[in-house]
């Protein structure tokens, strides 16, 4: 992490953007108002590496907005993917899926910060930035507290971000029915799956996924109501039991680091206001599921680092955000709301992949709900069978 900062004396008072996060989102920002020529400060409250619940595959169209930024090299040393298995009661479902990758968060996140320092972005970790109503952005670190300025302010700071709690206008809409995250990068002996396989298995209550890395560890991610992980006794022995066959008999899961996410469907109720603009997890986000939340945030995260230097340099203006944002995810949007619909009922699920074994067609648009939005690749060819 050359050149990252840790000292929030260390910084000066004034840059053309200010970005609240240094996830997919925020770094996206920053390469691409770097590239346009704009002075750009990321703040990340996290110190690397820092762990992130998220099931690490990358999609086709992520892939692809890193490399219109001119940053395919952060992805050098992931695993490429080709097969998604998914399980939803006795049924199972084998569908190629070529063109995406995996990769672990803090390896992504910490190559992507390394860039926007290489390209001569300023990035601050280990401190906590607000968006002030009066067009500041206060960052506070331990018991030091400064006042910065800028002429846009991102916000890319995730589901759980604090930098918009200062201005009402941005509260969140949370749906009541909404599912919690958890996950864990375990030991590659924990799970039996093979590399380039995305292990889904969907069931009453939610679903859960994992991947090798490329340096051998599992990573799991699941997605459930907060009662079905209370029943279970915590989301370690609900990671053992919805796995299932798959967990090696001497893994005890109860021994990895679990991490948990808030409520995760929601929406931000306004996406812009005056200097401000939000993109990535920050501005809503529907189910994991489908694995393109992270390349929702490097585009909407790139476009937001092109309209604030377009706001800068030009007379474009932040009421235009929302509509260029919206027109970004919708299409993927509202097939992911579809896809979370049919998770919640495992029953038409299975009878779906029943029939899809004689309906191709129908085994296609299956296939589709798996990371190809922004940029649907090729259709691809499946197989189906039934479980032994
Ligand atoms: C269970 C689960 C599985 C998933 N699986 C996948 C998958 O396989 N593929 C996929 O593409 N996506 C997946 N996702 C979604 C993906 O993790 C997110 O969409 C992605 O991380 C969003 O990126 P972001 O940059 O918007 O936010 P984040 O990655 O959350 O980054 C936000 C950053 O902001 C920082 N921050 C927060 N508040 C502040 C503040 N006030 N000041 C400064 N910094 C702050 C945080 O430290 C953090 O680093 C999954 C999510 C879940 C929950």
């Amino acid at each position: 992490m050359k050149g990252i900062l840790t000292n929030l004396s260390a910084i000066t008072e004034e840059y053309d953007v200010i970005i609240a996060g240094g996830g997919p989102a925020g770094s996206a920002a920053a390469i691409a108002a770097l590239r346009a020529g704009c002075t750009v400060l990321v703040v990340d409250r996290g110190i690397h590496p820092r762990q992130k619940v998220c099931g690490c595959c990358l999609a086709p169209a992520g892939i692809k907005v890193l490399a219109q930024l001119g940053a395919s090299s952060v992805l050098d040393s992931a695993q490429k993917l080709s097969v998604v298995r998914l399980e939803c009661g006795g049924q199972v479902m084998q569908m190629r899926r070529e063109g995406g990758v995996a990769i672990a968060r803090d390896e992504l996140d910490e190559s992507l910060l390394d860039f926007v320092v290489e390209h001569g972005g300023i990035v601050l970790m280990g401190s906590v930035a607000s968006f002030d109503v009066d067009g500041s952005v206060v960052v506070r670190q331990d018991k030091i507290v400064r006042t910065i300025r800028s002429r846009v302010r991102i916000a890319a700071d995730g589901l759980q971000g604090t930098s918009l709690d200062g201005i009402s206008k941005f509260e969140w809409r949370v749906s009541k029915s909404s599912r919690m995250g958890f996950g864990a990068t375990v030991d590659g002996a924990a799970l039996d799956i093979s590399r380039e396989q995305i292990l889904m298995s969907v069931h009453n209550g939610g679903y859960i996924g994992a991947v090798r890395l490329a340096n051998g560890r599992i990573d799991i991610a699941a997605a459930a109501h907060p009662s079905v992980i209370r029943g279970a006794g915590g989301v370690a022995p609900l990671a053992a039991q919805w796995l299932g066959s798959h967990v090696s008999t001497t893994t005890k899961f109860a021994g990895e680091q679990w991490r948990g996410t808030p409520f995760l469907t929601r929406r931000r109720m306004q996406l812009s206001y005056e200097d401000v603009l939000v993109a990535g997890d920050a501005s809503g986000y529907v189910e994991p599921f489908t694995g393109e939340g992270m390349s929702w945030a490097l585009a909407t995260g790139s476009a937001a680092g092109n309209h604030a230097s377009a706001m800068i340099l030009s007379s474009a203006s932040s009421n235009q955000w929302p509509r260029i944002a919206n027109r970004i995810v919708r299409s993927s949007r509202m097939r992911c709301l579809i896809t979370a619909q049919l998770l919640r009922h495992p029953r038409l699920l299975r009878s779906v992949m029943h029939t899809s074994q004689f309906f191709p067609s129908l085994a296609d648009r299956v296939a589709s709900a798996f990371g190809s939005n922004i940029d649907t690749p090729a259709p691809s060819r499946i197989f189906t069978k039934l479980a032994p």
